[in-house]
């Protein structure tokens, strides 16, 4: 989830005085960046994912699951067996916020021939395969969004205490700080945003309301002053980041040709993101209840939201700069391909002398601001050794406000002195249970690139939208009850592109008539006279490519599940959770998930997972190509 460095970390006081530094120099190190290669031109088009992982053990005695804190040590031994062997070896791995997570990539990008995506869901089962076999008697790598009962007493193995104590990390009544990667990146983020904001962070997550719910539903918390004011009736309340940052996601990045199609696909691919992630839904359970939600982004949006009261307008601003609207986990604030400007109507608080800079040193208006909207934020960790750099030859501090911006889309320069290109990562989707469903959504993203780039596709919709979609996807079964924003005339853009550009701003009622409310099945599958849908063009698109039969047929039966989830022929993971819970013989319609409730979903995840079960109603009918039992997990239990 960022840059790592080694070091002694600073405190956040210490981190504070030197905001400014990090700050002038990480625009510096922009600006040597974008100046060596603003000109680069890249003829393939490169990919990769990324999907997080969480280690779970069963005790199938007493019938518990809980989160194994032993993501370093399964790390350590995958990089020395892997990269570190090889250069060549087919993953990479990586640590991740839990102590019970790891996050796996291929080892080298993809490139721009069909066939490739015929590979991706044999790269992820190498991947399970790999840690997999790393793992304990009755440990199991799970691609769950969120644990079921993070948080509640005992989650862990081995079990800690939480201490609410001033030194600590989080002060979290729920989330011990063992359950926090031990690299002091991630304790010092916890900490200082913490520091920074004044308080405890405060996540709050409407109940779901079944029968038995008590009503109003109340937590009470008499012995922690900061969580009796904090939570809220009828939520699910929270104080840490690792009830956020603890979460697991499937994220995409493609280097681009060129800055401008990095920039025109940053744009495009914003407008899908609440699309792809209420399709992508799967996370209805916090802290040991069931919520009203069906996606984490809000979670770990409140759950690293440093802003100070002021920030926030709870107060007037006496030490801070800016009022600032939205938490550093959030949707992007502004569109950066010059079609994309006339819908740039989100209130853009930027650091203003930042701005100035950038147009002097030669940048555009649309590039220069989003850069100086990422830097109206301080720099959140920073290690004593590194605070002199480099600023030709390194980026750490660009990368360090960079990477703690976790939006939706995220812009990224190439590292000085590499032959990487401009890059874009997609970051909304949840991860779903098996290899096959996360190459499904892979696929669908990178293909939906491809046509984008091929067809000159313009999705684009006033950003303001976007942001109205990012709030419906989350809620409950959004994907079949929820209506989003979406342009209705997709195929003009690319023409009208310079034309667009010129009439940018004149005229608010052309806009109202460009978009239109409509549900994910007409989105993804189309709907006559209304709106021809992304799946049948991603379908024609395949018709007139080159694509061998094999790969033809797995690239066909992802897009089937995407189709299938998209008109509620088949569940999403959250809607399937939660039947799996409602008729669990322990449930009590009263909103609660019992660890044996928890053991018995996870157990089933994991057969799901590896393929030792079927669950038609997630997957539909069984087509995998490759069988494999990589789990440890003694299924007869
Ligand atoms: N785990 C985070 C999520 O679920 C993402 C962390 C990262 O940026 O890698 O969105
Ligand atoms: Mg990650």
């Amino acid at each position: 989830m960022g840059l790592l460095s080694q070091g002694s970390p600073l405190s956040w006081e210490e981190t504070k005085r030197h905001a400014d530094h990090v700050r002038r120099h990480g625009i510096l190190q922009f600006l040597h960046i974008y100046h060596a290669v603003k000109d680069r031109h890249k003829d393939v088009l490169k990919w990769g994912d990324e999907v997080e992982y969480m280690l779970v053990s069963f005790d199938h005695e007493n019938k518990k699951v809980r989160l194994v804190l032993s993501g370093e040590e399964v790390l350590e031994t995958l990089q020395e067996k892997g990269e570190r062997t090889n250069p060549n070896h087919p993953t990479l791995w990586r640590p991740e916020y839990g102590s019970y997570m790891i996050e796996g990539t291929p080892g080298q990008p993809y490139g721009g021939t069909m066939s490739e995506f015929n590979t991706v869901e044999d790269n992820m089962r190498k991947r399970r395969k790999e840690a997999t076999s790393l793992l304990g008697e009755n440990q199991a790598l799970c691609t769950i969004t969120s644990f079921p009962r993070l948080g509640c007493p005992g989650f862990t193995l081995p079990e800690f205490k939480p201490s609410p104590v001033e030194g600590g990390a989080s002060k979290s009544l729920f989330f011990p700080d063992e359950a926090i990667n031990k690299h002091p990146r991630f304790s010092t983020l916890t900490r200082n945003i913490r520091h920074r904001r004044g308080e405890k962070v405060v996540i709050n997550v409407p109940i779901f309301k079944d029968k038995n719910t008590p009503s109003p539903f109340i937590e009470a918390f008499p012995e922690d002053e900061e969580a009796a004011k904090a939570s809220k009736p009828d939520h699910i309340y929270m104080d840490a980041m690792g009830f956020g940052m603890g979460n697991c996601c499937l994220q995409v990045t493609f280097q681009a040709c060129s800055i401008s199609e990095a920039r025109y696909l940053y744009d495009q691919l914003a407008t899908i993101c609440p699309i792809v992630m209420a399709l992508s839904a799967a996370s209805p359970f916090y802290r040991g209840y069931v919520s009203d939600i069906d996606c984490r982004w809000g979670v770990i949006s409140a759950s690293v939201d440093d802003r100070t009261r002021e920030e926030r307008g709870l107060e007037p601003l006496k030490n801070n700069n800016y009022r600032i609207s939205k938490s550093r986990y959030d949707s992007i604030d502004s569109y950066l391909s010059e079609c994309g400007e006339k819908y740039n109507d989100i209130d853009l608080t930027i650091d203003k002398e930042i701005y100035e800079q950038l147009l002097q040193e030669g940048i555009d208006r649309l590039l220069a601001q989003h850069v100086a909207h990422l830097f109206i934020r301080d720099p959140l960790t920073l290690f004593e050794e590194k605070i002199h750099l480099d600023d030709a030859n390194e980026s750490d501090h660009f990368e360090n406000i960079q990477s703690t911006n976790w939006q939706t889309m995220r812009f990224k320069p190439p590292p000085p002195n590499s032959d990487i290109g401009w890059r874009v990562e997609f970051r909304p989707m949840e991860v779903q249970l098996t290899d096959f469903e996360n190459s499904a959504y892979v696929v669908f993203v990178v293909l939906l690139t491809r046509v984008i780039l091929s067809y000159k596709l313009d999705f684009l919709i006033p950003l303001s939208k976007v942001d109205e979609n990012m709030k419906v996807a989350q809620k409950r079964d959004a994907v079949l009850q929820g209506m989003f924003y979406f342009r209705k005339d997709i195929c003009k853009g690319g023409t009208t592109m310079v034309d667009g550009y010129s009439k940018a701003q004149n005229s608010t009622e052309q806009a109202v008539e460009e978009y239109t409310l409509m549900s994910i099945d007409t989105i993804i599958n189309g709907k006559e006279a209304v709106f021809p849908g992304l799946i049948p063009i991603l379908n024609s698109y395949l018709e007139n490519m080159e694509v061998d039969v094999d790969t033809r047929c797995s690239i066909l039966n992802y897009l089937k599940l995407i189709k299938k989830r998209a008109s509620g022929e088949l569940m999403t993971v959250a809607r399937w959770m939660r039947e799996f819970i409602a008729n669990h013989p322990d449930y009590k319609q009263d909103s609660v998930i019992t660890d044996e409730m928890n053991y018995s979903l996870i157990l089933k995840c994991n057969q799901i997972a590896n393929e030792l079960c079927e669950c038609p109603e997630l997957l539909g009918p069984a087509f995998r190509k490759v069988k494999y039992s990589g789990s440890k997990t003694d299924s007869s239990n």
